[in-house]
């Protein structure tokens, strides 16, 4: 006996499935003279087949292919672009602030916002490309037949502005944007796996750039990564192994020569990575969150030095710290601050905090936060002015103490007239509200010569100091001679 399943049409329209049992009936002969068959309708168990098939490789909340479906079609991209000679691009795309919204406007928000971006994505694609929802916030999709990468870059930019458009959602006007990472076949990968690993690594580099763009796979990307990665694996468990140190950069008196103060720099010293400068690992412990302990680390060590310098019979001056944007929003800071202070036995006013002028800057709530350290009788800072394009009106509301003038001026102050012009305003500017001007990255004795026409108030700068060790600073200050205005290096 034989199974047949058949598809009918009934008279409706209606589409029915039946599975048909035929027997064949032979005669005394033993010749087929007839056949017998037994039919029943599976149209309910054909329809939940179907239905199990399309949630397994759908996604249930926008209706898009899943990371499943995905993997099927872009095999048989990579088939068929291999036996035709053809390009395609594979587009990995997250949401920034996705989590945000969702935890602030709630899940049923973050949902509709899914199903209103993958919407979006449905419009601005054509109907031959795959857009395919991986899980979360993240969408990959896929470019077939792409005949050079200015398409690409195109078509990038048309998902951004997709997604910008302000979405309404619980009566709330939202706005999101999107980080966009792309790897092309043959180029960047010759398998699902290492497209797909690509596209992901250049959409992380597209976030670390600031969000809201995209990036095409290369292999300076992929540099810059693994750096990053290794960094990021050997940042945790820096503290623990005693791997930081700080250096010290003396901060000097333009008119009487003495040293005023000494900022703290941090140092990494790795046994694999070597030596590793703030610029490179600050970013990654920030987004780790790492920052908060290294900074509490930096705070301590370098009141306790300042008081061990003393100590040592060495005259009172400020040390400077470098706070990061992160720390400035952590609810600890404030207790943070006055146990260094207090753990050391350091005056508060011999102590001065650094914040660069564009942190202030994006986020005008944190004034607050400023004014409680002011509190603690400590002194604050405004680093790297100049860059983040502060007016004289906003910084009047700040309760700061110093300006430290951003040392890419002091790079062409004496042939660009316009970097001059700015140096000259923001030594006038602070001078008019009081402010210690202070000039970072002095070089030169002809930049000294400048400043002290200008009268800026202090420099800092290899002209007259390095960073250094503890003890060389110590040194530094016991023999320094104003006079010379010059130190012995
Ligand atoms: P910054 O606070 O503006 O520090 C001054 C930087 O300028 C230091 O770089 C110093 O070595 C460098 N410098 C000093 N004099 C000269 C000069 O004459 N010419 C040139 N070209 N450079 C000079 P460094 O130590 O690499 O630090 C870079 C940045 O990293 C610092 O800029 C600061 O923003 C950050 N940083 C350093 N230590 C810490 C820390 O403990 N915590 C945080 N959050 N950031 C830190
Ligand atoms: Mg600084
Ligand atoms: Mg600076």
């Amino acid at each position: 006996m034989k199974n047949y399943p058949l598809e009918f049409v009934r008279k409706d329209g209606r589409r029915t499935f039946a599975e048909i049992s035929i027997l064949p009936v032979r005669d005394q002969a033993g010749k087929i003279c007839e056949f017998r068959g037994v039919g029943h309708d599976i149209t309910e168990r054909k329809k939940s087949e179907e239905q199990i098939r399309y949630l397994a490789t759908h996604d249930g909340l926008t209706g898009l292919p899943n990371r499943v479906l995905f993997n099927q079609i872009l095999q048989h991209a990579i088939q068929s672009a291999k036996r035709y000679g053809r390009m395609f691009a594979v587009f990995f795309i997250d949401l920034d602030r996705f989590k945000m919204i969702n935890d602030t406007l709630g899940h049923d928000a973050g949902d509709q916002l899914l199903r209103e971006v993958a919407a979006r994505f449905k419009q601005t694609l054509r109907t031959v490309d795959t857009i395919a929802r991986l899980g979360g916030d993240e969408f990959v999709v896929l470019i077939e037949e792409i005949e050079d990468l200015s398409y690409v870059t195109t078509v990038a930019r048309k998902i951004l502005s997709a997604v910008l458009q302000p979405i309404t959602i619980m009566g709330e006007e939202c706005r999101v944007t999107a980080s966009i990472g792309v790897s092309s076949y043959p180029k960047d990968g010759e398998d699902e796996q290492s497209l797909m690993k690509n596209a992901d690594i250049a959409m992380y580099c597209a976030k670390e750039d600031g969000k809201n763009n995209y990036k095409l796979y290369s292999t300076d990307i992929k540099t810059q990564s693994i750096e990053r990665l290794s960094i990021e694996t050997h940042l945790r468990f820096a503290l623990e192994r005693n791997e930081f140190f700080l250096q010290y950069q003396a901060r000097l008196d333009v008119k009487t020569a003495e040293i005023t103060g000494v900022e703290a720099l941090l140092r990494w010293n790795n046994p694999d990575l070597g030596i590793v400068t703030p610029t490179r690992f600050i970013p990654a412990a920030e987004e780790m969150g790492m920052i908060v302990p290294i900074g509490r680390w930096v705070l301590k060590t370098a009141c306790l030095q300042n008081v061990a310098w003393q100590k040592m019979g060495l005259p009172p001056i400020c040390v400077s710290v470098n706070l990061s944007a992160r720390q400035l929003t952590d609810d600890h800071l404030i207790d943070d601050i006055q146990r260094a202070i207090d753990e050391s036995g350091l005056e508060p006013r011999l102590l001065e905090l650094e914040i660069t002028e564009s942190v202030v800057m994006r986020h005008p709530a944190r004034i607050a936060v400023l004014g409680k350290i002011k509190e603690l009788g400590v002194r604050l800072a405004i680093d790297d002015f100049g860059t983040g394009y502060s007016s004289l009106a906003q910084i009047r509301h700040y309760p700061i103490d110093t300006l430290k003038i951003d040392r890419s001026f002091m790079r062409n102050i004496l042939a660009n007239p316009e970097d001059k012009a700015i140096a000259r305003a923001i030594i006038s500017m602070g001078r008019m509200l009081s402010l210690t001007v202070v000039a970072e990255g002095v070089e030169t004795a002809e930049q000294m010569t400048f400043l002290q026409e200008h009268a800026c108030d202090e420099i800092q700068g290899f002209h007259f100091s390095l960073p250094v060790p503890p003890e060389q600073f110590a040194e530094l200050l016991r023999n320094h001679s104003p006079s010379s205005g010059k130190s012995r290096k």
